[in-house]
This record gives structure tokens, C-alpha cells and sequence, in this order.
């Protein structure tokens, strides 16, 4: 599903965020991209998702090579993507509705197949019910979770999450990470980036470490039998 060979990125003005990273990430599965303040965890995803793109080496999503994806083919890419954020970024003066519905809206569903996504997806994050309300009436964990609906209303293949339990306590944290691991067991790629190493721990996960913008442990060796 994600698979990155040799791949590095420097910042115009010289900033290197990622040197020389490889990895698979396989259809299905789910790991922790962890690393601290700086390492690179933000700008690889940003890689992924096509906001920032590589100077070397390969990126592939899906089986696409996404290393010279043309401009008007990269909404298509982020389609397959359900993108989740630390800080919601959620739009403040529209209903909790309103806000899961956009990604819908924006692809051309017709009104009564986003109803049923929209309530369907509301559900699964345990907030059927408060579709009428706005944002600013739930609490961080609510708000999280809307969030969480919003990325996956359209049923992507992958999920990508920054820092999503950035401002949850522990107990609310661990309870969003059930929540990936339900998409999981459905068959959704998950990739997490987060430096809560206590989490981490108590999930049995596989984690993927960038230290100075290099990944450590064996997954170099692992990508050197790479195929596709
Ligand atoms: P993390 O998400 O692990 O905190 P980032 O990917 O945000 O790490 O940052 C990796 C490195 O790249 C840091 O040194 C950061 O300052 C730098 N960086 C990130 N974004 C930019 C940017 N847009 N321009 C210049 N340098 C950047
Ligand atoms: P995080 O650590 O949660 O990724 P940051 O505060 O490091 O958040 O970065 C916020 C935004 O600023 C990101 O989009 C990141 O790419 C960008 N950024 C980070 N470092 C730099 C930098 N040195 N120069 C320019 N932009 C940066």
C-alpha cells in the first residue's frame, strides 16, 4: 500500500527532513511512525499525500509510482486517503453534519447517499446523534472523533493520522486508537504518527522510527527485496 525506496527530502533553503527512507507498508496492516519533535514524521506523510514532494528515490501508494503524479491527478490520490489531523481541523461554523459530509459533497454524492454515509460514519465514532451540533459544543475527544468520521466517510483505503491523541488524555487516547484498530480489522491500511511512546507501548503494533530524518531498525534490510 506504501512503499518508499531510498527517499529523501530537503527543504528549499536546505532543511534535510527525510535522508535515504525505506519502507512497506503492506495492504492491511497497521503501524506507529514515531520519532521525536523534528524527525521527519510530519513531512513523510506530507510525502504520501503529495503536499510536499521528494528530491530522491521512489514513492509508490496503492501501486502508483506518485513521484511525478501530475498535478490534476493528485485529488484522485487523496481520495484513497483519509487524513486525520491533531488539531481536527475542523470547520467551526458549520454542523457536525456539514463538516463530515464535505469530502462527500466535494466528489458529487447525491443528498440521500450522504445522509446514510454521513450517519453511517457518525455511528462507527459513536456519535450518532449530534449531527445538528457545531463543533464548539463537543468536547477535544468528540471533536477528534469527528474528525475521524470526516476521513473516513468515503471508505478510503488508507488512513493516515498526525499526532491524532496530541491533546487527549491517556484513557480518550487509547479509545481513538480502538477506533482505527475497528477500520483495521476491516481491512484499512493504518499509519499512525505519533511521539507517544506510552501508547505505542501498549498497543502490540508495528513501529516504524525516524531519528534525524532516517529510519532505524531492519526495515532498510526489508526493502532491499523489494519487487514491485
Ligand atoms: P516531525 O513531524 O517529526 O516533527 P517534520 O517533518 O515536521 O518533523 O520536520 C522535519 C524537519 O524538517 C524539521 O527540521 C523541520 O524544521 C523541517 N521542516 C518541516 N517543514 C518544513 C518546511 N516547510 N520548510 C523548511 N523546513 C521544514
Ligand atoms: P508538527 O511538529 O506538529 O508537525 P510544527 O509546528 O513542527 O508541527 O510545524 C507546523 C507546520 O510548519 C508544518 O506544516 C511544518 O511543515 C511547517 N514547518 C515546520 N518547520 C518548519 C521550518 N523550519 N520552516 C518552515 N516551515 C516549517
Amino acid at each position: 500500500m506504501i512503499r518508499f525506496e531510498q527517499v529523501s527530502k530537503v527543504y528549499p533553503g536546505g532543511q534535510k527532513a527525510l535522508t535515504d527512507v525505506s519502507f512497506h507498508l503492506k495492504r492491511g496492516e497497521m503501524a506507529f511512525l514515531t520519532g521525536h519533535s523534528g524527525a521527519g514524521k510530519s513531512t513523510l506523510l506530507k510525502l504520501i499525500t503529495v503536499i510536499e514532494r521528494a528530491n530522491a528515490g521512489r514513492v509508490a501508494i496503492n501501486g502508483h509510482d506518485i513521484a511525478n503524479i501530475r498535478p490534476k491527478d493528485v485529488p484522485f490520490l487523496r481520495r484513497d486517503i483519509g487524513m486525520i489531523f491533531q488539531n481536527h481541523h475542523l470547520l467551526m461554523d458549520r454542523s457536525v453534519f456539514d463538516n463530515i459530509a464535505l469530502p462527500l459533497v466535494i466528489e458529487g454524492f447525491a443528498l440521500h447517499e450522504i445522509k446514510k454515509r454521513v450517519l453511517a460514519a457518525l455511528d462507527m465514532v459513536g456519535l450518532y446523534g449530534k449531527e445538528r451540533h457545531y463543533p464548539i459544543m463537543l468536547s477535544g475527544g468528540e471533536q477528534q472523533r469527528v474528525g475521524i468520521a470526516r476521513a473516513i466517510v468515503n471508505k478510503p483505503p488508507l488512513l493516515l493520522a498526525d499526532e491524532p491523541t496530541g491533546n487527549l488524555d491517556p484513557k480518550l487516547s487509547m479509545d481513538i486508537l480502538r477506533l482505527f484498530e475497528t477500520f483495521n480489522d476491516a481491512g484499512t491500511t493504518v499509519l499512525i504518527a505519533t511521539h507517544d511512546l506510552g501508547l505505542i507501548a501498549r498497543m502490540r503494533y508495528r513501529t516504524l522510527t525516524l531519528k534525524q530524518g532516517r529510519i532505524l531498525g531492519g526495515d532498510e534490510l526489508a526493502s532491499t527485496h523489494t519487487t514491485a
